[in-house]
């Protein structure tokens, strides 16, 4: 077995060598004439003139040896269904919705907006739009109107699909509603919206000529074999945009031919997902680990893909373990924010079903705490393994192999640089590197390796501005994180660069002081932002969240395990207990919002808040001080 150093190194070194060879885990219609086209940097062509298509990747690939394999099996226990799907009943489908689209004269390259809850139409059109070579760009159903609006207008699609209503915590979200109201803003509206009716809102109003019924539709259309169109690898597979954690989202556009390859071999040597076994990833498809990880992933490799519409403590926080137990799940893939929550509940619930099939619990997203990690290895009894990524690349960054090496997991730490991609960690000044045990900016060296982002949707000048400029003589992608690397070669992720605390000089990461905080033993969660401070600079300031409310925890005690952890210097000014922290929908702390409030400055915007009430905590407890 190869170690995992010697498979990086060569992934570097022999870069073309190792790529061609990862190429062959999927279908090719036309072979590709070159790897990698790197005339123009920092854009990297993969595989350039070779055609395939990720919808024959996903499905009709898999239909001769496994047409009778489950491919989609959909949960819901906002509205207590299930449904499942062969592979011949997928391929079924996705024609079916294709055919659909075409007659609504949806074209190759023309954009497809899907604003759909976590329903199996919604997996259908994404596979329908790669099937006709249409970009599908999947707005996540919590985003307001105006956040949708902006989305349209950038992304300029000629068709929509939407659904009369999703639920929430058995409370209903009406889709279509939203949507009437984004179009009523948006300057580049659609020619048509197709809506799937689940029976959510039995008052849906419709708009003549445009509105166009899914289930009608469906019965009109005859054509029900649509052939794949056959895309050069570098065409746009799909637009994304950014979850807009720090600011205006970008329109991450993705290949075809370099994304199908990256997931695949992804699913080989990091995720050990095998042909005919489950995978069940929490996320929601409007997020990059919902396009990566329930959709294409683990269907390109002819596994069985668990789509999940609910929450993690409804109707009991064992649901996700009962359904690992019932479908066999070997490859599970969520968020420490989730896991954070089910912290809070009663333990018993992960011992109460059969995990024996589970091979990893893969989780990424936000730092996951060094406690927070000890506690679900321990819970869960299998190897829970960190690792870290953005919208921007596409699959992980820094991970464990476990499909090359089984190297030993260090809690808190996303282990090593994924094969293809140069990591170096910058000083943010110098643009040196910087040595073991100091921190520094994570970048990658280009160019970057297939399935990353091939640009800003309709903006090349974007997309070498935000990520290529920020060390000026040098050409690099920055990922905006602080890392630093100890002296076996592991990663722990600082932050993000923008979240760094000044205090009196000292530059101190967010999520170290998190972690400090975490260490006392009554912390489920939290949050430190920085405050402005007139002799200081800064300071920390603290917001937790308890595990145990009933149980007498002063904010004294956390500030000296804060001192204990890290020093004084890191010791928050004041520390607030809450119940709960203002997140975005995607579960990442709105840090910025919490630091605006304390320095009495407007929170900004918050259409992708989680819970406002959350921020009525953090106003309240800072009006007590
Ligand atoms: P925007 O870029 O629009 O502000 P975002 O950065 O929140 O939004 P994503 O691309 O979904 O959107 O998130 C990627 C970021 O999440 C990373 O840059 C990093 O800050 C954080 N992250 C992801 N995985 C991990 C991890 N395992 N450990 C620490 N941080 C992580
Ligand atoms: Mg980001």
């Amino acid at each position: 077995m190869a170690t995992y150093a010697a498979f990086h190194r060569r992934s570097l070194e022999d870069r073309e060598g190792f790529w061609a060879e990862q190429a062959q885990l999927i279908h090719w219609h036309k072979p590709f004439n070159r790897v990698l086209d790197y005339s123009r940097p920092p854009f990297a062509r993969w595989f350039v003139g070779g055609e395939t298509n990720l919808c024959h990747n996903a499905l009709d690939r898999h239909l001769a040896a496994r047409g009778k394999q489950k491919a989609l099996v959909w949960i819901s226990t906002e509205v207590d269904k299930s449904r499942s799907f062969t592979y011949e009943e997928l391929f079924f489908e996705v024609n079916r919705v294709a055919a659909m689209m075409k007659s609504l004269g949806v074209k190759q390259g023309e954009r497809v907006i899907i604003y759909m809850p976590m329903i199996p139409e919604a997996v259908f059109a994404m596979l329908a739009c790669a099937r006709l070579g249409a970009i599908h760009s999947v707005v996540f159903g919590g985003f307001a109107a105006a956040s949708l609006a902006a989305r349209i207008d950038d992304a300029r699609p000629a068709l929509m699909l939407t659904a009369d209503g999703g639920s929430r915590m058995g409370k209903h979200v009406l889709y279509k509603a939203l949507v009437d109201e984004s179009l009523k803003l948006a300057r580049h509206p659609p020619r048509k919206v197709l809506i799937f009716r689940r029976g959510l809102d039995p008052a849906m109003a419709s708009v003549r000529a445009r509105d166009v019924d899914w289930a009608a539709l469906e019965r009109e259309v005859t054509l029900t074999d649509v052939p794949c169109a056959w895309l050069e690898s570098n065409q746009p597979s799909y637009i994304l945009y950014t979850s807009g954690t720090t600011g205006k989202p970008k329109g991450v556009q993705r290949d075809v031919g370099g994304y199908a390859v990256a997931l695949a071999a992804s699913m080989q040597h990091i995720f050990c997902g095998e042909p005919g076994e489950t995978m069940f990833t929490t996320s929601d498809i409007g997020w990059v680990v919902g396009h990566s990880y329930i959709v294409y992933a683990p269907l390109i490799a002819g596994m069985t893909t668990i789509l999940y519409e609910g929450v993690p403590i409804r109707p009991d926080a064992g649901i996700w373990w009962k359904i690992v137990q019932e479908h066999k799940v070997a490859v599970m893939f969520s968020a420490p924010t989730a896991v954070r929550v089910l912290k809070k509940q009663d333990p018993a619930y992960l011992k109460k079903y059969d995990l024996s099939s589970l091979k990893h619990l893969f989780l990424a997203g936000e730092p996951l705490d060094e406690p927070t990690h000890v506690w679900i290895t321990e819970s869960l009894g299998r190897p829970v393994i960190d690792h870290y990524w953005q919208t921007e690349t596409g699959w992980p960054l820094l991970s464990a192999h476990p499909g090359v090496e089984n190297t030993p997991l260090k809690m808190g730490s996303p282990s090593f640089p994924v094969y293809g991609y140069d990591v170096r960690l910058l000083h943010e000044i110098t643009g040196n590197e910087v040595k073991d045990g100091e921190k520094g900016v994570v970048t990658i060296a280009p160019p970057l390796p297939p399935g990353c982002m091939s640009t800003v949707w309709g903006d090349d000048q974007r997309f070498v501005d935000t990520y290529f400029k920020d060390f000026k003589n040098q050409l690099i992608y920055s990922t905006f994180d602080w890392g630093i690397r100890d002296k076996d070669g592991y990663y722990f992720i600082l932050g993000r660069t923008d979240d760094v605390i000044n205090v009196a000089g000292h530059r101190l990461g967010t999520r170290e002081i998190e972690e400090a905080v975490s260490a006392h033993p009554n912390i489920a969660e939290c949050a430190v932002v920085g405050v402005a401070d007139p002799i200081k600079g800064q300071m920390p300031l603290a917001f937790a969240v308890l595990k145990d409310a009933s149980k007498r925890t002063t904010p004294q005690e956390v500030m000296e395990t804060v001192d204990k952890q890290l020093g004084a210097i890191a010791r928050p000014k004041a520390v607030h207990f809450v119940t709960l922290l203002p997140k975005t929908r995607s579960g990442k702390t709105l840090r910025r919002s919490i630091q605006a409030l304390a320095e009495g400055r407007d929170p900004g915007d918050l259409t992708t808040i989680e819970d406002p009430g959350a921020l009525e905590q953090i106003r309240q407890s800072l009006g007590n001080q």
